[in-house]
């Protein structure tokens, strides 16, 4: 155990903590024998202080990594929680399966997938992580070791589920396994003129297997929502794939000494990206796995270009009869704010909100802003249209984010509190993000 510099990615939150990586079970029952408060640690890829505390212990898993089962009969998968996504992807992609919601980075954990309930490009069609979980088991420091499934511990595991590793510490995770019958991508192009627009053109009734995903412009008024939405479909023509996940990936986290964007840069690089797009690229082309899954490899330049005041990263699932209302707000408070947003982006979601789960059925709005005065303006009166609405927005991507909102919009998270007191009672497990959500 010694003393560690950490910081969130978001860079609202830097501080020292206690930091252990064990590599062997014993070691790790005994480490956590030793502290009062826990935090399990996974990449540490989050946007927020989801997995650290200042002077608090955290526990990283990333020696935890092996594949314990594979079952390809029944495409099933039991690994240890530390296991990387590319690490995973490699193994089951070599077998024509994959676990669809792959969030967008390649060295996210499986227990960080878990524990945030993650969801990927595909989210319009197979939901987030939550549909493919099986079986996990866990290490809490006065429960011990416990199994969780539906038959098992049903409400523990429920509560795992998206929990913020509230509920201790996942060791391993049993994964239902989907087919991938193709090499790569075939990714289709359209062009849209305003928010409304990509709202109509992405598919809201989703039944066959295409990933629709926006990418709009943010950089001013008559531009704002302009863009193009990108339509992704599993290429079967040859039926295994071309190119593997590197393993060479560049340090995500750090900083530039100052900010890179201001409203030239961010107008600039817009308009570049836009012209790219319309009159360079193709409307349909190959592109394989790893761009079209992990579109961040190779672009970690982007988390570092705001300096060290950081970005806020928004995220809202609107359902679809709040849609109209919603656009109209944003546009108004655009005009009015003139916040600094250096991306915008739509696409569709799946799924039901329970608990502190990142889940609904709707269209997904993601912001990044400039952390400056008009954008928290801006941020402050979203947050207040979800309030009024019972929109979800993020929690493990806004640090910023207030209890009172997470209350507003969360039905669930009075239940989801007291079901956390009554198993956890002095309560151990704990990180910056989760003491603010469970005052
Ligand atoms: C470039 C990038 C793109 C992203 N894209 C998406 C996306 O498309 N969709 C999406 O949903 N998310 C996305 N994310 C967010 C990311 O999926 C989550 O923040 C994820 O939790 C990070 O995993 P990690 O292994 O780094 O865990 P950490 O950041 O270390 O921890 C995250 C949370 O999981 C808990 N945790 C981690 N491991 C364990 C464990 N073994 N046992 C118990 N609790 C544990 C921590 O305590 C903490 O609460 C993205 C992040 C990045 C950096």
């Amino acid at each position: 155990m010694y003393k560690k510099k950490v910081n969130s990615l978001d860079k609202s939150y830097f501080t020292e903590i206690l930091f252990s990586s064990p590599d062997k079970y014993k070691n790790f029952e005994k480490v956590t024998s030793e502290t009062e408060t826990i935090a399990t640690m996974g990449s540490c890829n989050s946007y927020t202080p989801a997995s650290f505390k200042k002077n608090s212990l955290s526990i990283e898993l990333k020696k935890f990594n092996r594949i314990i089962q594979f079952d390809k009969k029944n495409k099933l998968i039991t690994v240890e929680s530390g296991i990387q996504l590319s690490e995973l992807c490699n193994f089951t992609l070599s077998h024509n399966l994959w676990i669809p919601q792959i969030p967008g980075y390649p060295t996210i954990t499986i227990g960080g997938l878990v524990a945030s309930n993650a969801h990927g490009k595909s989210c319009g069609f197979h939901g987030t992580i939550n549909k493919q979980i099986k079986k996990i088991k866990i290490f809490h420091k006065t429960h011990g070791w416990l199994d969780l499934s539906e038959n098992e511990n049903k409400e523990i595991f429920e509560l795992t589920i998206g929990g913020f590793g509230l509920t201790g510490s996942i060791i391993q995770v049993q994964l239902k396994l989907e087919d991938f019958l193709g090499n790569n991508f075939i990714t289709e192009i359209e062009e849209t003129n305003s928010t409304k627009d990509t709202l109509d053109k992405i598919n809201q009734n989703n039944d066959s297997e295409i990933y629709y995903y926006s990418w709009n412009r943010s950089d001013n008024l008559k531009n704002f929502g302009k863009g193009f939405i990108f339509k992704n479909k599993i290429n079967t023509n040859k039926k295994n794939i071309s190119k593997k996940i590197s393993s060479k990936i560049n340090n995500i986290n750090g900083n530039l000494f100052l900010n890179f964007w201001n409203n030239y840069t961010i107008s600039f690089s817009q308009s570049l990206y836009y012209f790219f797009f319309k009159y360079l690229k193709s409307n349909s082309y190959e592109e394989n796995f790893q761009n079209v899954i992990f579109p961040f490899i190779g672009k970690e330049f982007y988390f570092k270009s705001f300096g060290k005041k950081g970005f806020i990263e928004t995220q809202i699932i609107v359902p679809v009869k709040k849609l109209d209302l919603f656009v109209d707000e944003i546009q108004f408070l655009y005009k009015r704010y003139e916040p600094s947003i250096t991306l915008y982006s739509l696409k569709n979601f799946k799924g039901k909100k329970k608990f502190l789960r990142f889940e609904d059925d709707g269209i997904c709005f993601t912001f990044d802003f400039v952390n400056n005065s008009n954008s928290i303006r801006f941020i402050d009166e979203l947050d207040k249209i979800c309030e009024n609405h019972s929109l979800t927005p993020s929690i493990i991507k806004d640090s910023r984010l207030k209890l009172d909102t997470i209350k507003k919009c969360y039905e669930e998270y009075e239940i989801f509190k007291e079901d956390i007191y009554e198993y956890d009672k002095k309560r151990i497990y704990k990180s910056a993000i989760t003491d603010k959500l469970l005052i």
